[in-house]
């Protein structure tokens, strides 16, 4: 069973949704997303989290008996940093325990390259690299350019959970 808490995200944090899918964290997200319907998946499924900037969706949402954070910030890092905090969450990236980026469904560590040869840039395919698959969406994850990156702002968000005044 997955003890992990898991979110909605309201329509301005397509961001934060990514980057809680990167993390391993269970998160849906629409575009287009009405407030009604966020409050009827919430009903739904009592344990998702409400992630909001919209301070009004959040006093409803709360009102309701429903949970929600309401997150203060624009920047990734402090999002990432002030919800982690909130509910002490590991923000370690680790690719074996991550979510598709796009859909939400887990990835699956490839074992045997063959079977997705062809979804992998041929330069690639040499050597000892790590893939990872999403069967959702047919499309192959590795660690590529921007995973300096990634790992930059994960790391920084771990680091500052520990900021007092948060
Ligand atoms: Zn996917």
């Amino acid at each position: 069973m997955d003890e992990k808490p898991s979110f909605i995200c309201d329509s301005m944090l397509g961001r934060l949704s990514r980057w809680l899918r990167v993390l391993g964290y269970d998160t849906l997200y629409q575009r287009d997303i009405e407030d009604e319907e966020i409050i009827n998946l919430l009903a739904d499924c009592k344990i998702r989290i409400l992630l909001t900037r919209d301070r009004q969706l959040y006093t409803r949402v709360v009102e309701a008996g429903l949970k929600s954070i309401l997150i203060p910030y624009e920047n990734i890092i402090r999002q990432l940093a002030y919800i982690g905090k909130k509910l002490n969450l590991n923000l370690k990236l680790d690719p074996d325990n991550s979510r598709c980026s796009v859909c939400n469904s887990r990835l699956v560590k490839v074992s045997n390259i063959d079977s997705v040869r062809a979804l992998i840039p041929p330069l690639l395919r040499r050597g000892n690299r790590n893939f990872w698959y999403c069967h959702k969406c047919n499309k192959v994850f590795w660690k590529g350019r921007m995973w300096p990156n990634i790992s930059r702002i994960a790391s920084t968000a771990s680091k500052n959970m520990r900021k007092r005044n948060l």
